[in-house]
């Protein structure tokens, strides 16, 4: 393809002056050139992707750039990670060398990560067992970093068989530091001398993928799927290296050809998405999409690392993984996903008071496991109850933290192990509503129960039966038509009309924008946590469905009611109780409360009339923005510390990755927001 059939060049080179880039990429007419390089097969109506990672990796307005005039002739430095299955067998390692000896041939420098061959790690992990049920988690990582170091010395051995010098290091020997946190450690630094030097000398860098070190020199691991994450903060750190031009590639070779609407192996006729924004991404591998390390994609929106996905097999256009685009916010619902070992907590009978939620969730974090589908319910005579998802591999640990902390608080735990937890994500969600009832509907429809419920801005989750998982995600994908194509997936990247109803503008969460570049540079190290904004809304209330008798279908029928009536129904929240009945929560516009509740009590009704309805008009909500706020169990830590300290009692909680809701009593919400701007330091 030339310059010219590439839209973006052809509209700068046309009219210089008011030429624009695409909604949402970062445009700086005056100091970009389009090379015409990189021939790509590519349809008529798509940017060059090449000359769209120009734009990209262009350092957005406010930023230092290292000249005023950048000429772009080449990408200078390219990361390409090679999953497992990428570099299963003898002929994929040297076709992954053949596809890194290409990317050297055009010009640049390449930095190659790889992961265990084929099922290794799997199979380290089966070894262990087999000697002992409980491993020493230092001891695991000694023995599970070995499988990537095989592959590195076979990659390495293979590209220097091609005649290009190459060299292998593992985690350690690049410098690649972490915390101690065994089996999920966080990178802390990466030096980039080594690999620098081994550029400059023109050899191709093959390093370790899911392990560094630690400062006591013991070796680490970042959590399976880890590589990910290691490639894309390679990626970071020499795009931002002062050595470096700056401009920096990621690909991530993998067994499927990008991104799809959900996992293909569960639903076939999943469909490629050619485009998605960093939030959505790291939204869907929260939540289950296992094609991507969920943290890796926080570095990628942390240090504005555009990356794509690929298929190491063909050569078929990949999906980019970018910054969000202003055509997104159309796009409702990008994506599913299904986590189908996932265990329900309930803590029933806990004191209604400050600093419950702190305690019961500080010790949970601090054995650094991720809390999901938070569901604390309004409580009754002062005592409340609270329940929440964790991974099933991390059950008995959090069952271990909090036997000890339910005694002292005259509460009881119960769980549950045999479910699982459907997801849909979407930009689109921020800005349109009727998401949540058009997926309940659909689970109703298949006949699927569920048994918790919790919104987030860009997704919403929902926890069925283990045995409903699978059918519960084909019903969504289904009712979302998410098989179809759209803007981005399949259709030109274009803003369209959406079927959902726009949100009225006041009731839009909107942080104004801060300088994410400016705020990762302040932090401490790389997979620190960015807290962006705080923001206070005391326009909404809420009401509580009391006693909704546990069947499939009454949460759809009670928001269908609530549709008919225009009323906009915002973060929700449904939990069981022990005695097998639900309550479920949602928020309102509080100028429409009291229509809201005559509504809902006529619908509640009609399901049973032993339901209660409860309305709250007294609410203020707490949005804290960031990246990777679930994962990063600390920052709930330190939120819900700050404000038991200061006596304000947490009504109900919300988390995903890129915000985290409370609910407090309003005459506090002044005082919560000073509080929250004060603990992040954002004043
Ligand atoms: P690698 O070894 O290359 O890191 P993974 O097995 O970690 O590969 O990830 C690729 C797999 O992720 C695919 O084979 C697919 O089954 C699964 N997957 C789950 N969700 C998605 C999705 N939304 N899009 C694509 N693949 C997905
Ligand atoms: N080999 C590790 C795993 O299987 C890391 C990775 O593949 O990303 O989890
Ligand atoms: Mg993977």
């Amino acid at each position: 393809m030339s310059a010219s059939s590439c839209r973006l060049c052809r509209r700068i080179k046309d009219s210089p002056a008011d030429a624009k880039a695409p909604a949402g990429f970062f445009h700086a007419p005056d100091r970009l050139f389009c090379a015409s390089s990189e021939p790509q097969p590519l349809e008529q109506t798509r940017l060059n992707p090449y000359h769209l990672l120009q734009f990209l990796s262009f350092p957005p307005r406010g930023l230092p750039t290292r000249s005023s005039v950048r000429r772009i002739p080449t990408l200078a430095l390219v990361v390409q990670k090679f999953g497992g299955s990428s570099v299963a067998t003898a002929d994929r390692i040297k076709a992954a060398a053949r596809r890194a000896l290409r990317a050297r041939q055009a010009g640049n420098q390449v930095i190659v990560v790889v992961s265990a061959r084929g099922d290794t790690t799997d199979e380290l992990v089966e070894l262990a067992r087999e000697i002992t049920d409980q491993p020493p988690a230092r001891e695991m990582d000694m023995l599970l970093s070995t499988g990537e170091q095989i592959s590195i010395a076979l990659m390495a051995m293979a590209i220097e068989a091609l005649g290009q010098p190459a060299i292998s290091f593992t985690g350690a020997q690049i410098g690649i530091v972490t915390d101690s946190f065994h089996t999920k450690a966080r990178i802390k630094n990466i030096s980039t001398q080594r690999i620098r030097q081994a550029l400059d000398e023109g050899k191709i860098v093959i390093v370790a993928g899911f392990q560094g070190i630690d400062e006591a020199y013991n070796i680490t691991t970042l959590g399976r799927g880890g590589s990910d994450t290691t490639a894309v903060a390679l990626a970071a750190v020499m795009k931002h290296d002062p050595a470096g031009t700056g401009d920096v590639g990621c690909e991530i070779y993998t067994d499927v050809d990008g991104i799809y609407s959900t996992d293909p192996r569960i639903v076939p006729e999943a469909r490629k998405i050619d485009y998605i924004s960093y939030d959505e991404m790291l939204e869907l591998a929260s939540v289950g999409a296992g094609v991507m390390h969920s943290r890796s994609i926080e570095f990628a929106k942390k240090f504005e690392t555009p990356l794509q996905v690929r298929n190491s097999m063909s050569d078929t256009e990949g999906t980019w993984i970018l910054p969000e685009a202003e055509w997104m916010r159309g796009v409702v619902v990008c994506g599913a996903a299904i986590v189908k070992d996932e265990a329900q907590i309930n803590l029933d009978n806990v004191p209604d008071e400050p600093g419950v939620s702190h305690r019961v969730f500080s010790a949970i974090a601090g054995q650094n496991i991720a809390v999901d589908m938070i569901a604390q319910n309004a409580g009754i005579g002062g005592r409340a109850a609270i329940g929440f998802t964790v991974p099933r591999t991390d059950l008995a640990k959090t069952r271990a933290v909090l036997g000890p902390l339910a005694a002292e608080l005259g509460a009881t735990v119960q769980n549950q192990e045999e479910v699982s937890k459907v997801s849909v994500v979407g930009t689109g969600m921020r800005t349109h509503t009727g998401v949540a009832e058009r997926m309940f509907a659909a689970l109703a429809e298949a006949g699927v129960n569920m048994k918790m419920i919790t919104t987030g801005d860009i997704k919403i989750s929902v926890l069925v039966d283990k045995a409903d998982g699978v059918k519960a995600l084909r019903a969504v994908h289904q009712a979302f038509r998410l098989h179809e194509p759209r803007p981005g997936a399949g259709l030109p990247c274009k803003t369209s009309s959406s079927p959902f109803l726009r949100r009225p503008q006041a009731l839009l969460v909107e942080a104004p924008v801060r300088d994410l570049a400016r705020l990762t540079q302040q932090l401490g190290g790389m997979e620190d946590i960015v807290v962006s904004d705080v923001l206070l809304n005391t326009d909404e209330s809420m009401i509580t469905i009391y006693n909704l008798p546990d069947e499939a279908g009454n949460c759809s029928r009670t928001f269908q009611a609530i549709a008919a009536g225009g009323i906009v129904v915002d973060m929700i929240v449904q939990n069981l109780t022990s005695t097998g009945r639900a309550e479920l929560s949602f928020s309102v516009p509080s100028h429409d409360l009291q229509r809201a509740v005559n509504i809902a009590e006529q619908a509640a009704r009609t399901v049973d009339p032993q339901t209660r309805v409860l309305a709250e008009s007294d609410i203020a909500r707490l949005f804290v923005l960031g990246v990777g706020m679930r994962t990063h169990t600390g920052v709930a830590r330190r939120m819900f510390g700050a404000l038991a300290e200061r006596g304000i009692n947490i009504r109900m909680i919300n988390t995903s990755e890129v915000r985290i809701t409370v609910v407090v009593d309003r005459h506090r919400g002044e005082e919560a927001l000073a509080c929250l701007k004060e603990t992040f330091n954002l004043s």
